[in-house]
Formats: structure tokens, C-alpha cells, sequence
């Protein structure tokens, strides 16, 4: 492929290769998804139809409803502090924050003890932010990450955000674990690669029964753990936080990289920076790693027992009740938030509860 024909992104991406060798692949998503000025989430709105992918709060505002009464609910395990700061980590439209706020009437002190704290890194999604939430009179501010949010108590919500997180994946050999990386391949383009040496490092990663079953060609992916631990370290200082994403229950084996275009699985390297790109969480390694910050950790649990135990069922039926005519369209949003089949998120997704080891389970966790 000739640098010409190339998008300006990919003629960077050839250019750093070049000068500097293969890069590792929690590299190539960093910059594919967030350059400064060519990165995926940098100069778009990507949720919804019209878009590339479309989540948990764009489907129905049940769902952020239901978040809502359940940072109520928290608020007052917590002793209901004034002020509470709600976090929310790639808050995309805003839509999760307004159903939040709205269900949070319900609550009027909870509602105005709240100073609301958005951490997005995307101008272009901020832009949409502040437009949905912009009427709304609770205190609103806007950070580029969780450590410039005021420290105090806190609930942080996160759906959606960690699968955005950059990762790395190792590829197992007889000589051990090497790292899977991004080359150019003779004709120019894009192609995955492996580190020459095997790493010790990666292989102390990796669970020991993981390593027992891998058979040659097996690949292990992992994250960084900063930001779990971050969380952690946050809600030790009282408080909570929501972990809402699709990945594993258990650390396992596999490729989980994907791109997303238009509603669709397109190739991970062949238009970086303009397809979506993300991978399973592991949720077993979220919950050691904030486990071992000192946090108390709750689940994961699947979506859908999440949402049925906060009471998704009766909510519909109520909404149906008072909006007759958008009965089957609530029965369709509600049937993919539960649901099991290839379409639905109930059991792909799962949910992960922190908290501060005083705090007893948070609602849902507490069946
Ligand atoms: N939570 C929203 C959006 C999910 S898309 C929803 O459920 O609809 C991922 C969001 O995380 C986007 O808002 C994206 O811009 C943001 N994001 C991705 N990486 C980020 C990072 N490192 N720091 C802060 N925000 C990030």
C-alpha cells in the first residue's frame, strides 16, 4: 500500500513502525482510538444507529433508571454524605447521566447532594454531553481522567468504558510466552506479529492453569490494572463503583480484539482509527486487582440477574402502563438487555461491584 493512499492515521501508524520497529497491540488501540486528532473517539459521536455500535443506555432509559436508584440506594448505605461526587468513567452521550439524575428525584436529598463529575477524553462526545445535560440543575464538571476528580466520597459508574481499554496479547510457543504485535507486512500493510523473545514478565501473568492448557499458538490477553486500582483506591476512601461491560467471568485463552463499523465486525487493522475497536473484559482480573487495593468486590454477575434483581420487570410494566402505544418497543429494548441469545446482552455482559470494606453488598449484589 503506498503512504498516499493511505489515511493520515495509518501513514502515522506506518511511520512510528518504521522508525521504531513493531509496536505492541495496547499501543496501536491507544492511538487508534484516542489521537489527539485522528483517534476514533476523538472527532465523532459513534453510539447509536446512525453510528457504529449502539449500548446499554441508547437501547432504553430503564436502564439508567435503574443505575439511578441504585446510587440512591448506595448513597444511603454510605450515610447519605453531602456532598456525594457521582463519577461516571466514558459517560458517550450523556444519556446513562440524564436517566441517572432523573430517577435520582425519587431520592430529593440524594439528588441535591450531588455534584456530578464526567470523565471523557473525547472533545467531540463533551460536546454532546454538555448539550444533554446541559438544563439540568445539579453541578456539572468535565475531567480528562479520574485522577483530576476531587478526592471525597464517592459513586463512580462505569458501562461500557473498560472494554475501551486498551490491551496487550501474548502468543504461547515452546520457548514461552511471546508478545503479539503490530508490523507492516512486505507489501506496506498492517499485520500482526510476535516479539522475537519469549518474556518472563508475560509469562508471570498469565494463571498457572492457563499456561497448563495452552497448547502451541494460544493467546492470553490482559490490561493494564491502573485504573481498576484507581477505583479501589477511590472507593477506600468511601464509596462504590459499577463496573458494566461484556467480557468473562473467569480469566480464559483467545483473540477477543475486535473492530466494529456500522453495526458490523470489520478487520482490526485495516482502517485504524475509524472503526471501533475493543476487547473482552476480565472480570477475574478486575476483581483481584481491586481485591488486592483493599477494596471489597462484589460479582461479577450477569446483566440480566443485575437488572431483574433492581426490578427491570416492574419498571417496564409500569412504563407500558402510562405509554400504551410503545408497549412492544419496551418489550424489544428490555428482551435485549436481558436476553441470552446472540443479540442480547443479559449474559454477556456482566457487572462488578466496589466498595469500601464498611459497606455491606450494594442492591443487586445482595441476593
Ligand atoms: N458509557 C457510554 C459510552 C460507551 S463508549 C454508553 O454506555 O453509552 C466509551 C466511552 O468512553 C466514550 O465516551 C469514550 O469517549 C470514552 N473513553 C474511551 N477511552 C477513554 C479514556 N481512556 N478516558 C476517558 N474516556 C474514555
Amino acid at each position: 500500500m503506498s503512504p498516499l493512499s493511505m489515511s493520515p492515521l495509518a501513514a502515522e501508524l506506518h511511520a512510528i513502525i518504521a522508525a521504531s520497529g513493531p509496536i505492541p497491540i495496547s499501543r496501536y488501540m491507544e492511538i487508534c482510538l484516542s489521537h489527539p486528532i485522528h483517534g476514533y473517539y476523538m472527532n465523532r459521536d459513534p453510539l447509536g444507529r446512525a453510528g457504529d455500535f449502539t449500548t446499554a443506555p441508547e437501547i432504553s432509559q430503564i436502564f439508567g433508571e435503574l443505575i439511578g436508584l441504585w446510587a440512591a440506594t448506595v448513597w444511603q448505605q454510605m450515610e447519605s454524605p453531602q456532598p456525594a461526587r457521582l463519577i461516571e468513567l466514558g459517560p458517550g452521550r450523556g444519556t446513562m447521566m440524564a436517566d441517572v439524575l432523573r430517577a435520582a428525584y425519587a431520592l430529593p436529598p440524594f439528588r441535591s447532594a450531588l455534584c456530578v463529575h464526567l470523565v471523557e477524553t473525547s472533545p467531540a462526545l463533551e460536546r454532546g454531553q454538555r448539550e444533554r445535560l446541559g438544563d439540568i440543575n445539579v453541578p456539572i464538571s468535565w475531567h480528562r481522567s479520574l485522577a483530576e476528580v476531587p478526592a471525597g466520597p464517592a459513586i463512580i459508574l462505569a458501562n461500557e468504558f473498560f472494554d475501551a481499554l486498551p490491551i496487550h496479547q501474548a502468543v504461547k510457543h515452546a520457548d514461552g510466552w511471546h508478545e503479539r504485535l503490530i508490523d507492516m507486512d512486505p507489501s506496506g500493510r498492517l499485520a500482526f506479529a510476535l516479539a522475537p523473545q519469549p518474556s518472563l514478565p508475560i509469562a508471570a501473568r498469565v494463571p498457572a492453569h492457563l499456561d497448563e492448557e495452552a497448547e502451541p499458538g494460544a493467546i492470553f490477553e490482559w490490561r493494564s490494572s491502573a485504573l481498576v486500582k484507581e477505583l479501589a483506591t477511590r472507593v477506600c476512601d468511601y464509596g462504590a463503583a459499577l463496573v458494566i461491560d461484556y467480557g468473562h467471568a473467569d480469566s480464559g485463552l483467545g483473540d477477543t480484539l475486535q473492530a466494529v463499523s456500522r453495526h458490523r465486525f470489520a478487520d482490526p487493522l485495516a482502517a485504524p482509527g475509524e472503526a471501533d475497536l475493543t476487547a473482552h473484559v476480565d472480570f477475574a482480573a478486575l476483581r483481584t486487582a481491586a481485591g488486592r487495593a483493599g477494596a471489597n468486590v462484589h460479582g461479577p454477575i450477569e446483566q440480566s440477574v443485575f437488572l431483574r434483581r433492581l426490578g427491570i420487570e416492574p419498571r417496564a410494566a409500569r412504563l407500558k402502563a402510562v405509554a400504551p402505544a410503545q408497549a412492544a418497543a419496551i418489550d424489544t429494548a428490555i428482551a435485549r438487555l436481558t436476553g441470552a441469545s446472540a443479540t442480547g446482552m443479559g449474559t454477556l455482559f456482566k457487572v462488578l461491584a466496589l466498595g469500601d470494606p464498611t459497606l455491606g453488598p450494594p442492591p443487586g449484589f445482595d441476593a
